[in-house]
């Protein structure tokens, strides 16, 4: 790990995810999944935002509000659509992505693996396969050869969620979606990421240490980690070892884990209270957002202070966000976030980037296209982007900042 491998400016940006805005990514996991009867989620995403074939338009968007970085990610299943059959084509594509971010003097922040994997790998099951680690790190090696000048590279998204999230997936799937889901991936459930519990801390982190050498090894220049999800977490009390116990089971081994990689990603996006009877939610009477989460964009300090006493590594915070249609809200929220976030720094936490959760609206996994998250609105059926004051919002702070 070295500190000199990382960008040199703050980074200022924006985040999205292969799966929820490229459109038709039919060989996936989470295409099957969509598309079983009944359907865990709640539509199909369907062409999502197009941005298999917008990416120009969105990064001349992001970049005319004066961000300097864009983190995106590169799909699995479009690189490798058969198991040791790579599309050219597809490598092509995201190559001329990263080219287009350097052209417009933006960093580009690149994804491995958001959720979503090839078909064929839920059916060789997944985390929880032994060819999991090799596979995911040979096609991070592969596609990390033909990228030339990428800022940083994020092996996995979030490995903690699934821990974290203990039975919250499933308790929303009810048995007869769970039949067909694993109809529709022709694996048991535990195959797709977001179920599959145990497995990030064996198969996960052991694929993210074989990725992050594969990454390496072809290009020893690189910036590489991985990303977290982490909430700010309370006690309600006599509720502190209930809060302990979550700390140990869903951070602590990733924090640790990453003491090897050149940063921390870090993804906040509101505070978690931990109760006495072994339970967890929102503040009690908390304003609640679209996704039921306590608005609070002080989580985002709070959690940059705790990374930085419990991890010495660099952070970028590689989501934060809001989700709803209050778009002056979304305004308040990122000033409040971005706030937090310096006086943290002020204090000493070492925080080298912020990304704004999302560039767009988009799918937003099992609850659709409901939740609108973006800086900018796309309209469904006709694809057209419209940039919300609230990104203007966000680019004048930018601008300050600068
Ligand atoms: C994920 C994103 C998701 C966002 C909002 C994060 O957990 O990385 O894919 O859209 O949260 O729920």
């Amino acid at each position: 790990m070295s500190d000199a491998r990382l960008p040199d400016r703050f980074l200022w940006g924006a985040a999205t995810a292969a799966h929820q805005v490229e459109g038709d990514n039919r060989l996936s996991d989470c295409w099957a999944l969509e598309h079983a009867t009944p359907s865990l989620f709640r539509e199909p995403s369907g062409d999502a935002a197009d941005q298999y074939h917008r990416f120009a338009e969105d990064l001349r968007l992001l970049a005319d509000l004066g961000l300097n970085a864009y983190r995106f990610g590169v799909e699995w299943a479009r690189v490798e659509p058969k198991p040791g059959e790579v599309s050219n084509a597809a490598l092509d594509h995201y190559a001329q992505c990263v080219a287009l971010c350097r052209d417009l003097g933006i960093a580009p922040v690149v994804t491995f693996h958001h959720f979503t994997q090839p078909l064929w790998m839920a059916r060789l099951g997944g985390m929880g396969s032994d060819e999991f680690p090799s596979r995911f790190a040979e096609y991070c090696g592969r596609v990390a050869s033909t990228l030339d000048g990428v800022a940083l590279a994020c092996t996995l998204n979030e490995l903690n969620l699934p821990l974290l999230a203990g039975s919250y997936f499933q308790d929303r799937a009810p048995q007869a979606s769970r039949e067909a889901a694993e109809t529709a991936l022709g694996a048991p459930l535990s195959s797709f990421f977001l179920f599959s519990g145990e497995a990030v801390l064996t198969g996960g982190l052991e694929a993210h240490r074989q990725a992050r050498a594969a990454i390496r090894s072809v290009r020893p220049e690189l910036s590489v980690g991985m990303t977290l999800a982490i909430s700010e977490e309370d006690a309600e009390p006599g509720a502190e070892a209930v809060r302990a116990e979550r700390l140990k089971t869903g951070y602590l081994p990733f924090l640790a884990a990453v003491a090897d990689d050149d940063f921390v990603g870090v993804q906040t996006y509101s505070r978690t209270v931990s109760r006495a009877d072994g339970s967890r939610g929102a503040v009690r009477d908390a304003t609640l957002t679209t996704m039921g989460w306590e608005d609070r964009p002080e989580a985002l300090g709070a959690v940059c202070r705790w990374v930085s006493e419990v991890c010495t590594r660099p952070i970028y915070v590689t989501e934060n966000g809001y989700p709803g249609t209050n778009d002056p809200r979304r305004s308040e929220f990122i000033t409040a976030a971005i706030a937090g976030m310096k006086a943290a720094m002020d204090d000493g936490a070492d925080v080298r980037g912020y990304f704004y959760w999302s560039l767009l609206d988009n799918f937003e996994w099992m609850f659709g296209y409901d939740q609108k998250f973006g800086l900018i609105e796309v309209n469904r059926s006709t694809q057209v982007r419209r940039v919300k004051p609230s990104a203007e919002i966000y680019s004048s702070i930018v601008a300050e900042y600068a």
